[in-house]
Order: C-alpha cells, then sequence, then structure tokens
C-alpha cells in the first residue's frame, strides 16, 4: 500500500487521482494506493475558478465546440471493486446537437456550467474510492510539508497527517504579492471615504455587492477577460440587457438600466483590446493546419526543445511557426487583405511580426486605428466579412498549434532565458489564441457606442490620485474614476507568491525557481528537481507553478492532458519496481 496525497482539488487534482487508480489498473497490478485529498473550497473538483455557484455573466474562452477535447473517464475496475465511468463534456452537456451546423455561431458555455460537469465527476470518484476505504478528503488548507525520508508530513491549521510516501501538488493560482501601484491605491482607498480598490477582479459577487451605483465612474487596470466578465455583470446583474440585434453576428445593441455605473473606464499598459475567435466552424477551419504541416511543426518544436542540438534561440519556433502559417494565409486568396507578396517575403514579415508586434505594415491591422474600429474589424474577420490580416491569421493559427506547442515543449532542455523567451512568445499570443468569443467583443462595441465604455484614454494614461478617486490622463484627455478594479491576474512568478504553504517551501529549499520570471523547476514526470548530490524526493508539481518546466498551464484541457497521466503512469511504474 503506497500512501498519496494530492493538494488541491481543482481540475487538475482530479484528473490526478483519476489518473492514479487508472494507471494502477492498467499495471493489472493487485496492489492498492491510498489517497489523502486536501481541498478547502466547498466544490471540489472545480475548486474557486470553477465555482458552479458564480455570476453566468463569468463565460469561459473556449467553445464548446473546443471541449470536446475534455475527454471522459473510463470505468476502473480492480478485483471486484468499480470506480464508475464518467461521460466527457460533451455528451454530458444537454444539446440538441443535430441542429448544429458549421455555420452556426460557436457557444461559450459559462464556467459556472463547467464547474457544475467537473464536481459531478469529482463526486463519482469520490464516492466510489471512500466506499472502499481508499481515499480521505481534507476540507483544509495546507501551510506546511515537512519530508524526513522516506515520509512527508501534510501540515494544515487543524491537524497534521503523517506517513505520506508521495505528493502531489495541483494547487493551481496561487496570490503574489501586490506591485507597489495597488499598495498604494489600498491605501489611498482607505485614507479617503469615497475611492474604493478592488485588487482583485474575482470573485465578482463581492464587487456587486460592493457600493456601486449610477453615479460611479469605475476604472479596470487591464483591458482582458476579465475585464469583459466584469462588464457583463455590472451591466447585466445591474438590470441592464444586451438586445440582440442580429442572431448570426451576434452583434447587438446596449440597453441601459437606472442601476449601473455611470461609465467604464478600461487601461492597459499596450491599450490593445482581445481578439475575438472565429464565430464557427467554417470561419476557423480557415485557419485549421493540415495534418503533415501540423506534424512536421510537431518534429521541429520537439527537435529545438529536446533534440540533440537544441536551439540556442527562440528564433527556432519563429521559424516554424512561420512555415505554417504561410500556405494557410496564401491559401485565404480573396478572404485575405489583398496583396502581391511571394512566399518568402511572407515568410520573413510573419516572422518580424511575432518578433515585434508593433510594427507597421499593409498587411498588419495597424495599433494606430481607434480602438472601436480595432474591434469592429476584427469582428469583421471572425464572422467572415472583412478581408483578413496577416496579424489575425497568425493569432488564430498560433492556437491551432498550440497543443502541438505545450505538448513537444514540455520538460525543454534548454537554457532558462531561452524557455522564458518562448513563453513570453506564447503569452504575447494571447490576445489572439485566448480570445472571447464575437459576442463578448460585440458587447464592448455596443457599451462604447452608447457612450458607457470610454475608451478615451486606454492607453498607458498617467494615474493621479486625488480625494475623490484617482485621475486618469492621456494627451488632452482627463477622466475622473471612483472605484478602481484590478483586472489582471498574477503571473506564477513563484519567487513573489505569498501563500504560507509556498513561502514555507521555498524557505526549507523543498522547491526553487526555474528562472527568476517563472515558476518550479520539475523533471520529465513533474518531480521537482533536486541538487545532483541531494536524493530525489517524491514531490511533484502540476500546473501553474511548474511554469518554465512545461507551458500551456492556464487552459482547461491541459489539465486533463498528458502530463498528469504521465506523472501517474510513472509514479505507478516505480512503485511496482521497488
Ligand atoms: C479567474 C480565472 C479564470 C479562468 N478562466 C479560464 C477559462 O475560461 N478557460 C480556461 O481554459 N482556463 C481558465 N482559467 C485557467 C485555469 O487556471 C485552469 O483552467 C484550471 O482551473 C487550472 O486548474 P488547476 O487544478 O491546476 O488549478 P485551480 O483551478 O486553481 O485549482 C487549484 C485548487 O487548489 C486549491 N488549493 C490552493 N492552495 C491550496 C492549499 N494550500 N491547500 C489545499 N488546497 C489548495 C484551491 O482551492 C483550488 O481549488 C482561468 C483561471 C482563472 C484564475
Amino acid at each position: 500500500m503506497r500512501n498519496y496525497a494530492i493538494i488541491g482539488g481543482g481540475p487538475r487534482g482530479l484528473y490526478a487521482l483519476e489518473s492514479l487508480y487508472l494507471a494502477l489498473f492498467n499495471s493489472e497490478s493487485n496492489k492498492e494506493v491510498k489517497v489523502t485529498l486536501f481541498e478547502p473550497f466547498a466544490y471540489p473538483g472545480a475548486g474557486w475558478v470553477w465555482n458552479p455557484e458564480q455570476v453566468t455573466t463569468n463565460w469561459l474562452n473556449i467553445t464548446e465546440r473546443g471541449l470536446q477535447g475534455l475527454k471522459g473517464r473510463p470505468e476502473i475496475q480492480f478485483g471486484t471493486s468499480i470506480i464508475p465511468g464518467f461521460p466527457s463534456y460533451s455528451d454530458w452537456i444537454e444539446k440538441e446537437k443535430d441542429t448544429i451546423t458549421d455555420n452556426t455561431p460557436d457557444t461559450f458555455p459559462p464556467r459556472a456550467k463547467m464547474g457544475t460537469y467537473l464536481n459531478a465527476r469529482f463526486e463519482t470518484i469520490v464516492k466510489a474510492l471512500q466506499g472502499f476505504g481508499l481515499l480521505l478528503v481534507i476540507k483544509e488548507k495546507v501551510v506546511d510539508i515537512k519530508y524526513i525520508p522516506p515520509h512527508f508530513e501534510i501540515i494544515t491549521k487543524q491537524q497534521s497527517i503523517k506517513g505520506i510516501d508521495e505528493i502531489v501538488l495541483t494547487v493551481g493560482h496561487q496570490d503574489t504579492e501586490l506591485s507597489e501601484q495597488l499598495k498604494k491605491w489600498q491605501e489611498h482607498a482607505k485614507e479617503n471615504k469615497v475611492p474604493q480598490t478592488f485588487t482583485e477582479p474575482y470573485p465578482v459577487e463581492k464587487i456587486l455587492q460592493a457600493t456601486i451605483d449610477k453615479t460611479t465612474v469605475v476604472g479596470f487596470r487591464g483591458f482582458g477577460l476579465a475585464t469583459i466578465d466584469l462588464l457583463r455583470a455590472l451591466t447585466i446583474k445591474k438590470g441592464a440587457h444586451f438586445e440582440i440585434l442580429n442572431e448570426h453576428t451576434r452583434e447587438v445593441a446596449f440597453k441601459p438600466s437606472e442601476k449601473h455605473p455611470e461609465k467604464f473606464v478600461p487601461f492597459s499598459l499596450d491599450g490593445l483590446p482581445m481578439v475575438p475567435k472565429p464565430l464557427n466552424k467554417t470561419v476557423d477551419d480557415l485557419f485549421a493546419p493540415s495534418e503533415d504541416a501540423l506534424s512536421a511543426f510537431a518534429k521541429a518544436v520537439n527537435q529545438g526543445a529536446c533534440g540533440e542540438h537544441t536551439a540556442k534561440h527562440h528564433y527556432f519556433l519563429l521559424e516554424s511557426m512561420a512555415e505554417v502559417v504561410v500556405p494557410i494565409f496564401l491559401s485565404l486568396g480573396s478572404k485575405a487583405i489583398e496583396h502581391d507578396y511571394t512566399s518568402s517575403e511572407l515568410y520573413y514579415l510573419a516572422i518580424n511580426y511575432i518578433s515585434n508586434k508593433e510594427i507597421d505594415h499593409p498587411l498588419l491591422l495597424s495599433h494606430k486605428l481607434p480602438t472601436l474600429e480595432m474591434m469592429q474589424d476584427q469582428v469583421g474577420m471572425a464572422i467572415g466579412e472583412v478581408q483578413i490580416t496577416l496579424d489575425y491569421c497568425i493569432g488564430q493559427v498560433w492556437r491551432h498549434c498550440q497543443p502541438t506547442i505545450y505538448s513537444e515543449f514540455s520538460y525543454p532542455e534548454l537554457p532558462d532565458a531561452v524557455v522564458a523567451e518562448v513563453i513570453a512568445l506564447d503569452e504575447a499570443s494571447k490576445r489572439y489564441t485566448y480570445g472571447p468569443p464575437v459576442e463578448s467583443i460585440q458587447q464592448l462595441i455596443a457599451l462604447t457606442k452608447a457612450g458607457y465604455l470610454d475608451l478615451s484614454v486606454l492607453k498607458d494614461p498617467d494615474i493621479n490620485l486625488h480625494n475623490e478617486g484617482w485621475k486618469l490622463k492621456l494627451e488632452e484627455q482627463e477622466l475622473d474614476v471612483h472605484t478602481m478594479i484590478n483586472a489582471v491576474l498574477d503571473a506564477p512568478e513563484l519567487v513573489k507568491v505569498n501563500t504560507t504553504l509556498i513561502q514555507n517551501l521555498l524557505k526549507d529549499k523543498m522547491i526553487e525557481p526555474k528562472h527568476t520570471d517563472l515558476g518550479i523547476r520539475t523533471d520529465d514526470y513533474g518531480y521537482v528537481e533536486v541538487p545532483e548530490d541531494k536524493s530525489f524526493v517524491p514531490l511533484a508539481v502540476l500546473g501553474r507553478l511548474s511554469k518554465g518546466s512545461v507551458i500551456g498551464v492556464d487552459a482547461i484541457l491541459e489539465c486533463f492532458g498528458k502530463r498528469i497521466t504521465s506523472w501517474a503512469n510513472h509514479s505507478i511504474k516505480c512503485m511496482l519496481e521497488k
């Protein structure tokens, strides 16, 4: 009997639990494993990100079509005992699938719906394992871990659990130290009665309960997905609505109420809006690489990251991406912006653009356009009514290639600085690859046209504090803001994480950062790397905190991916070999 602990029962913790028993089942051994799972949140399997009770105005950024990749759990049998299977997300949702065609606009479920699925999936495995006496769920937060070989001791505020042989840490998003700017704003709110500062965008419910009414001007630090969720909540949940004007293009008109804020004022460093995903499968297929192109790309990325002659520079990714992009852009024909460039000219333009998103070129959507126009053009491309620019094409092709990058770039044998550059490139693609539905951008357009969303100080304004709030100034424009919401989620920089557990692990040198900007250094199976003169420690870290050793940690489909199964298979194999 081997005693495991899973710390963190979000989606990854759930899949780690499933993968462990599946690996044991596949090994055909009659050995047993026992798991103690720690999760303080009320809905294990979902965790707070996928809380089934959150407002339905928080939307997922992946289409229900894309979620077909979230496979179900097969029935797991050992001896006479059975852990029941659980359907895939697509089979679980009730949907008249027959009425969906390639031209039907894609649907993006609320995050709460995914949370209900994840929690139901968790409950069925827990019920079975508890029935066999193989699982203990402790609804507490872990604050420390001690390792006196061969056992771990896991400490919560209420108790300590001893005799654990192996730990997998799936704690996901961890709070980090507030930036100087946020600390200053927080102080400002304490010292003055009027202003309110929210240092986090979630839970949205907390912001909805605050004193925000029709006289309030709300500022948003960040113009990404969290701001879109908040704009929807602060309008729809306060009595306003978006009237659909065109079922196909999802064009909407904003219908105000008496209760929502007077104005919304977002701002960010680059001032650029998120880019909508293609409207439906027909448009999306324009950007899908062929199987051959994708496998050549996979090979190139793998060789660059882990091959015999690994890359000395992130350039290998730019080159391999440009190889995929150029034939796709050329195949768009008249659907793309008119040009007479050769493949080789497009190849170098693509490389230049990926390395520097600021360059100006007739094939690229200019960053100098007014934001409203930019959003309208991008919606036009997403619905197939405006000629496609090279940057939109690259963004969508990158999204199709992303699962390949994530799987081929795992545990790369590259200098940390090159890994950091590759991660920076992938992060820069997220404006497109993690983009929202067309309907979200149509809502922003409608809010802007109705005069409630003010984009006049969007790009990196000067920010001054005064007794009644903040003054945002950009060139000749000045706007006063009464409530400020930080809608930028913390990056997983290990050295800035300020939760007790991670600080204790760092202090005890049980984990170390891969690169000062990144997460924990782990090996090919997810175990924390130890210096050569020290023995192996059976502590695995899966997900966000190991960013750098892996990339692509922030997507739900990655939570059910091969990194978790490879940890589980390896762990069970080692247990059986002992
Ligand atoms: C606000 C937000 C919105 C997102 N939206 C999307 C989206 O639309 N689409 C998408 O694909 N991805 C989205 N993501 C990315 C998201 O991180 C992943 O999809 C997924 O939730 C990661 O799962 P995880 O299990 O690794 O981490 P998490 O979901 O963060 O779960 C970790 C769990 O560990 C628990 N935990 C933490 N610390 C401890 C401790 N010390 N002891 C015990 N338990 C602990 C937490 O309570 C939590 O339940 C979003 C992330 C955030 C933060």
